[in-house]
């Protein structure tokens, strides 16, 4: 079948593989008599599914064992409480803002954390840039740092991840990887933490994946729901309550088309990793060299997953918008907070489908040229 190509911000495209494996799956699920969103989560079926999706992910991801992988609920929202309500018990929370949902983190943050501080920002820049972390004012002794590691509306990427210890800090580094999660490798260690609703790049929404060293697990603040409780959801695999079972499932199929991706000699995250790369080159180099198309974010800093781009004339978005659709490039529409378009191509869109933007761009420019 062929679909068009969604470029969502999140709930994101799905591989048409994983898909369609679900669809045929649906009513009977490896012979069992049941569909997966029918099953005892405790039964023996269901924690095969759990177990082979966490091995999966532990896998692609190169976890190591000192970190726990949960599989919790609340989404990257929820997380902003979640966070500090299992961290913040030792003193000031730093923030570095470089776009909206980094802002989001620290509004909610200033609920729980008895302080929290901004070590920098890039506001000023219209959050097109990242200062780099050695002009960062980091507070001494502070409980962790937390970064948006891809900055969905923004379009901004740490291409790096911080390295705190090099600039004297002790503290953990907490990422919200919630858009690049499983696009590209991540070097645990500079991290402590990391969190991603699953809605972009791994599957449905309902699904929040938390992955924490475990020496940071079992300092909740009293107050803290145990349902979300880092201690109580680890000790329970997961399972204290009803996990997002479904969720979980789509999860883990997409783990494993992961790992049969292939580009050349590379495998799994690797192989995504180069795709991706070569997907963004492609979508920047058309909008730097055209005199239509503008993105404002720094090279340096630029996303592979989410690229904003305005029209110079933007009484032109209208028809890019309704030219794109009947040609079968779904959801280009910018957020309202930064307008113009904005294409997100995560991991299940394909070379060919930010060629078939690229090319369509480029004839909606000589069109009105
Ligand atoms: N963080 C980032 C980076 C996001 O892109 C989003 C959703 N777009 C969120 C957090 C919020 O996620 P949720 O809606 O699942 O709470």
């Amino acid at each position: 079948m062929n679909r068009p190509y969604n470029f969502s911000a999140g709930p994101a495209a799905i591989p048409a593989e994983v898909l369609e494996q679900a669809a045929a799956e649906m009513l009977d699920w490896h012979g069992s008599g049941m569909g997966v969103m029918e099953m005892s989560h405790r039964g023996k079926e269901f924690v095969s599914i759990y177990e082979q999706a966490e091995a999966d992910l532990r896998e692609l991801l190169a976890v190591p064992a000192h970190f726990k992988i949960l599989f919790m609920q609340g989404g990257g929202l929820g997380e902003n409480a979640i966070v500090p309500l299992n961290l913040s018990h030792a003193g000031t929370v730093d923030f570095v803002l470089t776009g909206s949902w980094s802002q989001k983190s620290l509004k909610e943050a200033r609920k729980y954390a008895s302080q929290v501080h901004v070590a920098a920002s890039g506001e000023e820049s219209q959050f097109t840039s990242i200062a780099p972390a050695s002009s960062w004012e980091l507070s001494r002794g502070a409980s962790y740092l937390h970064i948006c590691s891809n900055e969905t509306i923004h379009g901004v990427e740490f291409h790096e991840l911080p390295d705190l210890k090099a600039l004297g800090s002790d503290a953990p580094l907490v990422i919200d990887c919630s858009s690049h999660v499983a696009s590209r490798a991540i070097d645990w260690s500079r991290v402590g933490l990391a969190f991603a609703g699953a809605q972009k790049n791994i599957g449905p929404a309902g699904l929040t994946i938390v992955i924490v060293r475990e020496d940071l697990i079992g300092h909740a603040l009293p107050v803290c729901p145990s349902a979300f409780d880092y201690k109580i959801v680890a000790d329970n695999q997961s399972m204290f309550n009803t996990p997002p079972t479904w969720g979980i499932y789509m999860a883990g199929l997409t783990f494993q088309w992961l790992k049969r991706q292939r580009e050349g000699e590379l495998t799994g995250i690797a192989a995504i990793e180069q795709r991706n790369i070569a997907k963004a080159e492609l979508l920047y180099r058309s909008i730097d060299q055209s005199q239509l198309y503008v993105n404002k974010v720094a090279p340096n800093c630029r996303s592979r997953m989410n690229i904003p781009f305005q029209l110079r004339n933007e009484a032109l978005n209208d028809a890019f918008l309704a030219g794109a659709k009947e040609r079968g490039l779904l959801q280009l529409k910018g957020h309202k907070s930064v307008g113009g378009m904005r294409a997100s191509i995560y991991n299940a869109m394909p070379l060919a489908g930010v060629q078939a933007l690229v090319d369509y761009m480029h004839a909606f420019e000589q069109q009105h040229a």
